[in-house]
């Protein structure tokens, strides 16, 4: 029986590449990446040789049987996407699933990976968190799924595109409220490396005032003061009247 890496790859510096990375790559008999190309990019840079295969949401379902028969056949297959670790907000956990419920082993490693990155440096809480990672794209599914997590009092991780930020920001700014502070990690591990720490309210006067450009994570404060609802308060009339009294 083969063995699956998952092995984090840069994004955006390739002095992030750890070394044990480097050997995994080396020494397997395959690599199942995102975009073979992009990933025939990261091995010529490092000098290696390989063979890839295509995984990516268009394939996985013909290609996970056919890795899972290398896997059971022997092989030891690294799997990779583009930029960070597989399977957070890219491709990789249908391989996993298959791959653990056949009793396979699956060796991840350390690496490169956007969420953390950002959150160690936001000076937000950095736990308890929620990773959300990408919202969903229509204006109404991400107000229903931002209202879910208003009172929430955890720091929240969002991924988002650049040509999408400035509406996100809007959304966020309109159902959490423009005092919410906010972190926008740009460019991590690059050159022009930046974060841009205010409330919602700065953040979209930011994003309506330049063209937005360059890749972000956006961290969102928890929510110090929840407003109480309904359903939250559980007490009954006599025991909140007890409570008063004692
Ligand atoms: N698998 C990756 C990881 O582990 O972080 C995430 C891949 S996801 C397809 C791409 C998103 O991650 C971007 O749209 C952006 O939100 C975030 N991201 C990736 N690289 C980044 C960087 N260098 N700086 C800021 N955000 C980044």
């Amino acid at each position: 029986m083969g063995t699956l890496y998952l092995v984090p790859t840069p994004i955006g510096n390739l002095g992030d590449m750890t070394m044990r990375a480097l050997e995994v790559l080396k020494t397997v008999d395959l690599i199942a990446a995102e975009d073979t190309r992009h990933t025939q990019q990261l091995l010529n840079h490092f000098g290696i040789k390989q063979k890839l295969v295509s995984l990516h949401e268009h394939n996985h379902e013909q290609r996970v049987p056919q890795l899972l028969a290398a896997l059971q056949a022997g092989q030891q297959i690294a799997q990779c996407s583009d930029a960070g670790m597989p399977s957070i907000s890219d491709p990789g956990k249908e391989l996993v699933a298959a791959a653990t419920k056949a009793g396979i082993p699956v060796v991840a490693l350390p690496g490169p990976n956007a969420a953390l990155t950002a959150l160690i440096a936001s000076g937000l809480v950095p736990q308890p968190f929620t990773f959300y990672g990408f919202l969903e794209r229509k204006h109404q599914q991400q107000v229903t799924a931002l209202t879910a997590l208003r009172d929430r009092p955890e720091t929240l991780i969002f991924y988002e595109a650049p040509h999408r930020l400035k509406k996100t920001l809007q959304t966020m700014a309109e159902v959490f409220g423009p005092q919410r502070r906010v972190v926008l990690a740009r460019e991590l591990t690059k050159r022009y490396e930046e974060y841009l720490r205010g409330n919602l309210g700065e953040a979209v006067a930011w994003a309506e005032s330049e063209p937005v450009r360059g890749e972000f994570v956006v961290l969102v404060a928890g929510n110090d003061h929840p407003t109480p609802t309904a359903a939250a308060d559980t007490s009954s009339p006599t025991e909140a009247i007890d409570a008063a009294i004692a």
